[in-house]
């Protein structure tokens, strides 16, 4: 166990007596194993071999050295759950942070919000300034967003110039009360470019999601705050407006 990195050490207990439990004796896994001073990546192919009570009695087997494959597993796994251009999660890595929130709140009663922000006339952005600084203003907004959430909340790019944020609820710090944080940080701090210094305002959307209403919008709560910054466009735009 001290030759395993203290992240891999309870995955592997686990692996085993699950692996013991079920009479399958055979042992496989990627852990990162202590070699000199450094941890690198393992793939460890084993025999569990037990006493005669049962009881593990010790694992023998082969260690490869898989620092390459697991490098390369891990970039793989970075362009298919991030954003290229704003290096925030993307569209399905929301999705699927989005369905356990749901989970979580109709197991658990885990209360969250979801929140829609999308750029206001970005088009025109993009028509006065050009595409290059179009991307520019995404990273600052997205910058934005990032130092005013805080640890524990998500922020993905869901399409061009929106995004989503899924939000713990904390009584003193609403959903509106940050939403209104970010809205007038974005308002306050214009891009700064070598074109010139662009003004930009955002709207957003949320859906308050409570045990309450959990079954009830469970399949809609994204229209429903699709519907909530609708209104915040069509009210005049630099606004937050909750379903
Ligand atoms: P509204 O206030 O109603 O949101 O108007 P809008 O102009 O922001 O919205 P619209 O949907 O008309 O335009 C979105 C624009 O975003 C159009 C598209 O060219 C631009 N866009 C989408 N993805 C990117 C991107 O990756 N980079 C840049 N620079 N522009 C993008
Ligand atoms: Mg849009
Ligand atoms: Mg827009």
């Amino acid at each position: 166990m001290r030759h395993i990195h203290p992240d891999d050490r309870s995955k592997t207990v686990r692996y085993l007596r699950n692996q013991i439990k079920c009479g399958e004796l055979n042992f496989r896994k990627d852990l990162r194993i202590l070699r000199d001073d450094d941890y690198v990546w393992s793939e460890v192919i084993a025999k569990i071999a037990l006493d005669d009570e049962g009881r593990l009695r010790k694992l023998a087997g082969i260690i490869i050295d898989i620092p390459e494959r697991k490098e390369k597993e891990e970039k793989l796994t970075r362009e298919a759950t991030l954003d290229p251009l704003t290096g925030i999660a993307n569209r399905g890595s929301f999705d699927s942070r989005f369905m356990q929130m749901k989970q979580s709140l109709e197991d658990e009663g885990i209360a969250f919000s979801l929140l829609l922000l999308d750029i206001d006339y970005f088009k025109k952005v993009n028509d006065t300034w050009g595409h290059g600084v179009g991307d520019q203003a995404l990273k600052h907004v997205t910058q934005i967003m990032q130092n005013t959430l805080r640890e524990g909340d998500f922020v993905a790019r869901v399409g061009g110039e929106e995004f989503a944020m899924l939000l713990h609820c904390d009584a003193a710090e609403t959903a509106d009360r940050i939403a209104e944080r970010i809205r007038c940080n974005v308002e306050g701090s214009p891009l700064v470019t070598s074109e010139g210094t662009i003004s930009l305002t955002i709207s957003i959307g949320i859906f308050n999601a409570s045990r309450g209403i959990a079954g009830q919008f469970c399949e809609t709560m994204l229209s429903k705050a699709d519907e909530a910054l609708y209104e915040a466009k069509s009210t005049g735009r630099n606004k937050v407006v909750s379903y």
